[in-house]
């Protein structure tokens, strides 16, 4: 059960990158739509040489998670081809050129009948709309509200507590009132009593503007919390929003969970049958001269953002930087800029290369003082290195919900929090 609510305050870096307005780009030469889904493949419907317009379905999810996928793009489908995904391997994904003339597939116009909509008829746009998860789970969004326990509260999380990222931040700004209708939705098709938007407290700017919007929306509300690492954790938020707590999934509680980006994107799903086929995405980290926030079509190349940010910092060559495809404390460690924005990726950090020594364990003990799911990854680590899964078990590594805190507060370096997850896919595989 989880029962750690303190947390820490960690050095958020954010002002590099929140300090200029989003951009909006939507002119990348090529996209490249990845025939992937966290829950797994997708199938083309597309080939060479067929003309798409933008919102086009040109993928589609079978089975267990089914949904559309859709071009961000119009232009021509000239292959498919291995890229880079945030996962941190290639996959396969279809190649569209753009053809700059920006033609929209005829189904995205006004909703007319928003009012009338059904819970039924909201789960199916976002099936449609192929809505996931913008705050880097990459969930089906539809499949948390086809729950058949009643939903009392929905809770957007606008907390954004990893550093250096804060392209939620600047979307909330540009489209406070997109957030609030979008909630309004998932509020009505959760058929719940309420909404509540969660932001760390020393993000005045989202208060300030969301507060003119609240007399509209009278069943809507604001939280502040704590300016500590992890309170953008769910479980956290949830226990602080409802004083409740839970082992498994938050409808267990009467809660859904929605990230504040998710939001936006549905009121334009909902209000204009515009798909999920944009994102916003932080590009940062001292390895860029002008770090800043995006908007952009899905599919664009990470490369081409970091030149929109004036190019690396001086001095650096690419293949000298590290890149983290999301936050420091959960993102991935890549090598290269070649990446695809997808909806997983909000954000990529860019950092000169240091080369790790092997550090070795103090014994200090810290990294389970501030486990907020009360582990003990050193010993977590030495069972894994004996192999020894009924430990493992024993210890409960299952429980580690990856907020990179054991590696963050560790003084010798050591990469702790990959030991845990080591230990997670050990047990995934053991129990098959
Ligand atoms: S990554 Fe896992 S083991 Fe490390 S502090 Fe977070 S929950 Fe605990
Ligand atoms: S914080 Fe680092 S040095 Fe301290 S016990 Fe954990 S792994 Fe060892």
């Amino acid at each position: 059960m989880f029962q750690k609510t303190s947390g820490i305050h960690i050095d958020g870096r954010k002002a590099m990158s929140k300090k200029l307005t989003m951009e909006e780009y939507f002119n990348p030469e090529y996209v490249y739509i990845h025939l992937i889904k966290n829950i797994g493949p997708l199938k083309a419907t597309v080939a060479a040489g067929d003309e798409v317009k933008i919102g086009q379905v040109v993928a589609v999810r079978e089975g267990f998670g089914e949904m559309n996928v859709s071009s961000s793009v119009s232009g021509t489908v000239t292959g498919i081809k291995k890229v880079w995904h945030s996962s941190g391997r290639m996959v396969e994904a279809i190649e569209i050129k753009n053809d700059f003339q920006n033609t929209m597939d005829p189904h995205i116009k006004p909703n007319k009948n928003i009012d009338s909509l059904t819970r039924e008829e909201y789960i199916e746009k976002m099936k449609l709309a192929g809505l996931t998860g913008l705050g880097g789970a990459g969930f089906p969004t539809y499949i948390k509200y086809i729950t058949h326990l009643p939903i009392d509260t929905v809770i957007i999380n606008a907390v954004e507590c990893e550093p250096y990222l804060t392209c939620d931040f600047s979307f909330i700004l540009e489209y406070p009132e997109k957030l609030m209708k979008g909630l309004h939705h998932f509020i009505k098709a959760a058929n719940a009593k309420r909404g509540v938007i969660v932001y760390k407290n020393y993000n005045k700017e989202i208060k300030e503007s969301l507060q003119k919007y609240l007399h509209k929306y009278p069943n809507i509300s604001l939280f502040e919390v704590e300016d500590v690492y992890p309170a953008g954790w769910e479980k956290y938020i949830i226990e602080r929003v409802t004083g409740k707590t839970y082992t498994g999934l938050p409808s267990e509680v009467g809660v859904i969970v929605n990230n504040s980006s998710t939001a936006i994107v549905f009121a334009d799903i909902v209000e204009h049958n515009i798909p999920l086929i944009s994102r916003p995405i932080t590009i940062t980290g001292e390895g860029v001269k002008k770090p800043r926030n995006f908007f952009v079509p899905i599919g664009t190349k990470v490369s081409e953002l970091v030149e929109k940010c004036e190019g690396y910092a001086d001095g650096l060559l690419p293949t000298k930087a590290n890149y983290i495809a999301g936050g420091p404390m959960t993102g991935r460690a890549i090598l290269i800029d070649d990446l695809i924005v997808n909806d997983t990726l909000g954000a990529v950090i860019v950092k000169p290369f240091v080369e790790k020594l092997h550090p070795e364990c103090l014994g200090c003990g810290k990294c389970a003082d501030v486990c907020p799911a009360y582990l003990t990854p050193t010993e977590i680590k030495k069972a894994v290195e004996s192999n020894d899964l009924n430990l493992i078990k024993a210890l409960n590594a299952n429980s580690c919900v990856q907020c990179g805190l054991c590696s963050y507060v560790c003084p010798s370096h050591v990469e702790i929090t990959d030991a845990v997850v080591k230990a997670k896919d050990m047990l995934r595989k053991g129990a098959k």
